[in-house]
């Protein structure tokens, strides 16, 4: 079933960035682990940017060998760098979900001001949604975003937390609220705010269970000024702005989901038809081949879901229809994740817990942060009913 919906030409891009990956990421995956080392995970973001990897989802800035790249070919590669290292992924995922709005929806001034130095590589991007009293439910946003007439100047107050990429982002993406009068949800905008802007500051680093190498940290804005151009699309346009950046990161992180879950499920594949118990391979018992097969077929099942939506996206579907079959890639890929590393542990028994026996425990730890990142799986299970209940408003 591997790759079914993926024509030969995906499948070529497939090897090649696969090849690529193996040249230039898996040296550094074991710093980027271990030594937290970020100066790895630059360079690797460096060559994605060098190759022309990082444009992949803009047609009009890609120069590559691709005759029609798209967001399939950039799950692809989402897939395949998070089956070597997720925390690495987590860090261009986070750029280029930083350069879809800006490729979308900046002005040219600010387009070709902050994008091309995230696609090319050479720096990366942030998007700043989340508060202490506003995650899933981004209606409780409390961050201002107040326009001052007489400077013509975009005035940003507030304070964002479980940024990723904070303080090593050169360009931040920042929702929050123009219009207090309007119903909750409905009077967001976006703004970009680049590092170097005064009042912006980075109070903390978190320290998370997983995903060693990559940076999440909080980021506070104290009456940060930026021009009136840095609005991106119009005045109250924040929601749609997000729905639309939401689906493209849900369909990246089905990739992500995929990636983890393909590698948890290699180790253990291997480890059931090596190892012997009570006069047999570990593969024979039942509860044992019962948990591959599991994994095995929710595997298939994220695949499927991944590329139906990466390829409805290609196919140009509206985004709102397009949230749905987004909502059950990122929901099922990432719940199977989850799962695939929780089932390898289990299957390895002791060297699944130690860091001496392979990258089974490290897998477990990364996983753990799929289903809870760009909109929870509960909050995702919600957007698909809704999809499918259009007369009932649930109260969430
Ligand atoms: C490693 C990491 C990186 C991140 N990177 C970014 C980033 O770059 N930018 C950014 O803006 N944010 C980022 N986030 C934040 C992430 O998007 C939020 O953690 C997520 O949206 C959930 O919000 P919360 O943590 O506040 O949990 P809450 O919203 O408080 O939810 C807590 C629990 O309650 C559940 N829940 C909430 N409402 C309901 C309901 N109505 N019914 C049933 N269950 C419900 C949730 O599903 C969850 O299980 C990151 C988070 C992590 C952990």
């Amino acid at each position: 079933m591997r790759d079914f919906l993926l024509d030969a030409y995906d499948r070529a891009f497939r090897e090649e960035v696969r090849a690529f990956l193996a040249r230039e990421l898996a040296p550094r995956a074991a710093a980027i682990e271990d030594d937290d080392d970020w100066s790895a995970v630059e360079a690797v973001v460096a060559a994605l940017g060098a190759a022309g990897y990082l444009r992949l989802m803009f047609a009009d800035l890609y120069r590559g060998s691709l005759a029609r790249p798209g967001l399939t070919h950039a799950t692809i590669l989402s897939e395949e760098a998070s089956a070597l290292s997720y925390a690495f992924e987590t860090t261009i995922a986070t750029a280029l979900s930083c350069a879809y709005p800006l490729h979308r929806h900046a002005r040219d001034s600010v387009r070709d001001r902050y994008l091309p130095g995230i696609v090319d590589g050479r720096i990366v991007g942030a998007i700043c949604v989340t508060e202490q009293d506003a995650g899933s439910d981004t209606s409780r946003l409390s961050t201002r975003i107040e326009f001052d007439a007489a400077r013509h100047e975009w005035v940003v107050n507030g304070r964002k937390r479980y940024i990723s990429n904070a303080g090593v982002a050169d360009t931040y993406i920042v929702y929050g609220v123009t219009d207090t009068a309007a119903a909750p949800g409905n009077g967001l905008s976006v703004v970009v705010v680049p590092r170097g802007t005064a009042g912006l500051s980075f109070p903390r680093r978190y320290t998370f269970m997983g995903r060693r190498g990559c940076v999440v940290g909080e980021v506070a804005f104290d009456a940060c000024r930026v021009p009136a151009d840095h609005l991106l699309g119009t005045e109250g346009a924040g929601m749609r702005i997000m729905r639309e950046m939401f689906n493209f990161e849900r369909i990246i992180l089905g990739g992500s989901g995929l990636g983890v879950a393909r590698s948890a499920f290699d180790i253990a594949v291997a480890h059931a038809q090596r190892r012997e118990a009570f006069g047999a391979k570990l593969g024979t018992k039942e509860l044992i081949w019962n948990d591959i097969a599991e994994m095995s077929w929710r595997i298939d099942a994220a695949e499927l879901l991944t590329y139906r939506a990466a390829k409805l996206y290609d196919a140009g579907t509206a985004p709102r229809e397009l949230m749905k079959p987004a909502a059950m890639a990122k929901l099922v890929a990432t719940e199977t994740a989850t799962f695939c590393a929780d089932r390898t542990v289990q299957i390895l028994g002791g060297d699944g817990l130690t860091k001496e026996h392979g990258r089974a425990e490290q897998i477990y730890r990364d996983a753990r942060a799929l289903p809870i990142v760009g909109g929870t799986s509960e909050i995702v299970r919600y957007l698909i009913a809704s999809a499918d209940l259009p007369t009932i408003k649930p109260a969430l």
